[in-house]
């Protein structure tokens, strides 16, 4: 009891500190350290490369001393008219590089079904050389093949199963859906924007890239550039 309110009294004092929407997210693209946010005497908010301001002696990076209101007023701006745009179709989601959620059992039933026929025809093959049908040759040529393509295809299952069982898959219902909620916020809390946002990358000649946590929009982001 005592540990709990200690620590919700640290983080709401830290919370009074570093109240930046942003905060945690942004990235040094030359160096991939976080980038900082520290409130200057006359109030303006700057960014900082942690890694530069830790060793600035040493040159490791540069300060990528930029202005932070504006980068989140960018920022905002930026995803709110991308996300006004998905909303109203007028950027349609492309769900062909993705899979939606229902389709995962029917893939993996069907890779299953073509493991189990290169299977039987390994069998089949197997009787065709005791009966002397193929030479021995062959077989092992036939075989090697088959075993290669069987390999192949588990691989391509394990894979799947494991994007299925981490939720690692891009749900167009659900982004869709996200993206509405959203854009019924007059600002966006820091929780939501996390579930959209990654990491944002600032370089030091001041280009911004926002990497957002689902694939289906940055493969977007990658097409319309
Ligand atoms: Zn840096």
């Amino acid at each position: 009891m005592v540990q709990k309110m200690v620590i919700t009294q640290n983080y709401n004092r830290n919370e009074k500190k570093h109240h930046f929407l942003l905060d945690g997210l942004i990235v040094c693209y030359e160096c991939k350290h976080k980038i900082g946010v520290r409130a200057r005497k006359n109030g303006r908010l700057d960014m900082i490369c942690n890694n530069y301001r830790r060793n600035s002696k040493l040159g490791l990076c540069t300060s990528h001393g930029f202005n932070y209101e504006l980068l989140e007023k960018m920022v905002l701006e930026y995803i709110k008219k991308l996300f006004l745009q998905i909303n109203s179709k007028k950027i349609e989601l492309n769900i062909k590089n993705s899979i939606s959620k229902h389709d995962y059992g029917k893939i993996l039933k069907k890779i299953e079904t073509e493991i189990k026929l290169i299977n039987d025809n390994i069998d089949k093959m197997y009787v065709d050389k005791l009966n002397g049908k193929i030479s021995e040759e062959m077989y092992e040529r036939l075989f090697n093949k088959l075993k290669g393509e069987i390999k192949q295809k588990e691989e391509e299952y394990i894979g799947l199963k494991n994007e299925q069982e981490n939720n690692s898959y891009d749900d167009v219902d659900s982004i869709k859906k996200l993206v509405k909620d959203f854009l019924k916020f007059e600002k966006p809390t820091p929780e939501i924007i996390k579930v959209f946002i990654n990491r944002i990358e600032v370089h030091q000649d001041r280009q911004v890239d926002i990497i957002f946590n689902f694939k289906i929009i940055n493969q977007l982001l990658k097409n319309l550039e």
